[in-house]
């Protein structure tokens, strides 16, 4: 089914609902007016429909292949990548001075959605380009940027992302990369990395991989790591592609799904790089690029979820089974619930999504300390339930398929397949709560708790106009706030760990139930004061189940011990 970029949620939710004016009023992003914003999008939307969507079952039936030491991708996909390159879509919220259009993350972000929604195995090409390029511009030397990040910015060149090992992939602390210096300000790099996403591709002119390996010196753990380029090919004198670097595609991975991303193994033997960032610094280098990838990758799961949600409605209102008012599926109560519910969903998971991204664009154009600590709380809970709901949804679609839901043709399968992933890369979502309740609680809760205050003042605001939904938000805010003093409360990390899933998967229930009433305000008697309605009341309430679980420590999980749990 042809993918619908879904634009005019964009706008709604850009003027109505995530504070997208507060960006556009910062002297830095002041050209980012809505007739500016909006043209940005209906332009992404229309290549995404017409030049990626038809891109998504190549990608799955022809996957990218290993010949002679060199990947060659699906068919089509290097007029998809020249498109997105021509277009400006990698370098779309870089540095205008190396040829970026410096739009603000919330935009960027949008873009990368559809662009998900319409191919998620091709996107992740641009998406890591994109990690790179902000990781180059925040510790690169000039030298480095020069050269590199023009090139990356056009297209002309691809970047990858090289942290994963075989014995270090949650503990990136773990890996035994090594570099060595070479006494003329380059570096020797030698290890092996594992599941390099776009590791190589044929339509690049080079590939840059942001590698992170161990200086002799350095301490083990992840004190200890440096980051490095390594491009394929070694830049000449006039800085295009030169001679090949020591370093190969070992093999691809057979995977599950997003088969039309070449998931490389990659061997360095002694391959020339360039430091980025200081001596064992690598590790806040690679945060810089790990965290643009985490709103990315949640922007993954939304952008899937939108796309499944589509199909999956076009199908129940084409099928017909059983006596309905309408005559299709759709009419009928269960599959109302499951259509509905994946609607409400992808709303709350999108608005989540570009609330993190207002808060980056913030923390940008202002350099405030409370910005920052918003979009660092944020950014968690917008990957894991960015992709969570990307997963649930697309479950949902294979189940509103019927029996179709499981036949490849219909294309169902597929986003299912495909967005599985997004659940386990760039840190896990495990990884990704234990985050939220650790880390990010660090200030003893006071990001949390400002933004649970700025949810009830809504809530006391709305009253007024919708009693009764304001009231379930506003109980429903009190709670996770008792919660969320219980974890800070925690001495025993563990305590909180064995919450933490539950207890981001709340959190994010509770700021869906936050943004539907806010667009419920916006739009009286209207499609998305319904579409609230059913959210609040059918899917809210499952924030108070969630909390329990997260306040139940951990003393049940290591009650059975690890002999009675193989019993
Ligand atoms: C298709 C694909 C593409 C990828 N692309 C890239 C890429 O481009 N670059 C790159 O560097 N890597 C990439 N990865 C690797 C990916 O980031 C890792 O798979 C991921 O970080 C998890 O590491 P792991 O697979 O070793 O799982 P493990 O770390 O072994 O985790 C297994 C389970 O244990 C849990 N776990 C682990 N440690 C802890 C802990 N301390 N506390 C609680 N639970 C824990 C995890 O949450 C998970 O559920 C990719 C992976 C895939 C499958």
């Amino acid at each position: 089914m042809p993918y619908r970029a879904p634009v005019t949620d964009y706008e709604f939710l850009f003027r109505h609902v995530i504070g997208f004016d507060q960006v556009a009023g910062t002297e830095r992003f002041a050209e980012a007016s809505e007739d500016m914003v909006a043209a940005i999008l209906t332009e992404a939307g229309k290549m995404s429909e017409e030049v990626m969507s038809p891109l998504q079952r190549p990608g799955d039936l022809e996957p990218a292949r290993l010949e002679n030491g060199i990947v060659r991708t699906s068919p089509g996909f290097a007029d998809g990548w020249n498109a997105i390159a021509e277009g400006g879509w990698i370098g779309m919220s870089g540095n205008p001075e190396y040829g970026g259009m410096g739009l603000p993350m919330t935009v960027a972000t949008s873009v990368n959605e559809m662009m998900s929604a319409a191919c998620l195995s091709l996107q992740l090409a641009p998406l890591m380009s994109q990690g790179q390029i902000e990781a180059m511009e925040h510790h690169a030397s000039d030298a480095i940027k020069d050269l590199y990040l023009p090139k990356l910015m056009s297209g002309e060149w691809s970047g990858t992302m090289n942290l994963t090992e075989p014995q270090a992939g949650s503990d990136v602390g773990a890996l035994s990369s090594k570099a060595v210096p070479n006494g003329d300000g380059t570096f020797s790099v030698t290890g092996q990395k594992i599941y390099i996403s776009w590791g190589d591709n044929d339509f690049a002119k080079n590939i840059c991989h942001l590698v992170l390996a161990r200086l002799p010196d350095g301490v083990p753990g992840t004190k200890g790591i440096s980051l490095f380029v390594v491009p394929r090919n070694l830049p000449d004198d006039r800085g295009d592609a030169g001679v090949a670097n020591s370093l190969k595609v070992v093999s691809l991975e057979h995977k599950m799904g997003l088969h039309g991303s070449p998931t490389c193994v990659m061997q360095f033997d002694g391959a020339t790089g360039w430091l980025v960032g200081k001596e064992h610094g690598g590790m806040a280098a690679m945060f810089t690029m790990m965290n643009n990838a985490r709103l990315g990758v949640g922007g993954q799961g939304v952008g899937v979820a939108e796309g499944a949600y589509q199909q999956a409605l076009t199908y129940a209102l084409e099928r017909k089974q059983g006596k309905s008012a309408g005559g299709s599926i759709a009419d009928h109560a269960d599959v109302r619930r499951m259509l509905l519910s994946m609607k409400a969903d992808v709303f709350a998971a999108r608005a989540i999504l570009l609330s993190c991204a207002v808060a980056i664009d913030m923390q940008t154009a202002t350099a405030d300390a409370d910005w920052a600590a918003r979009a660092a709380f944020l950014t968690p809970i917008a990957k894991a339930f960015g992709t969570d709901t990307g997963i649930a949804v697309a479950d949902t679609g294979v189940q509103v398929h019927g029996g179709m839901g499981f036949i490849e043709e219909t294309g169902a399968a597929q986003y299912y397949r495909d967005v599985r992933v997004t659940a386990i890369y760039e840190g896990t979502n495990g990884i990704q709560a234990m985050d939220l309740v650790a880390r990010k609680m660090m200030d003893g809760g006071d990001a949390a708790a400002r933004l649970l205050d700025e949810i009830e003042d809504h809530a006391e605001h709305a009253r007024a106009t919708l009693p009764e939904l304001a009231e379930s938000v506003w109980e429903a805010t009190e709670t996770l706030r008792e919660a969320t003093e219980w974890l800070v409360d925690q001495k025993d990390m563990n305590a909180r760990f064995a919450g933490a899933v539950p207890y981001l998967r709340a959190f994010a229930r509770v700021l869906g139930g936050h943004y539907h009433l806010v667009a419920a305000l916006a739009d009286p008697d209207g499609p998305r004061e319904k579409l609230a309605r059913f959210y609040i009341n059918a899917l809210l309430p499952e924030h108070a189940g969630l909390l329990a679980q997260s306040q139940n420590g951990a003393g049940d999980l290591y009650a059975l011990n690890l002999e009675e749990l193989a019993e």
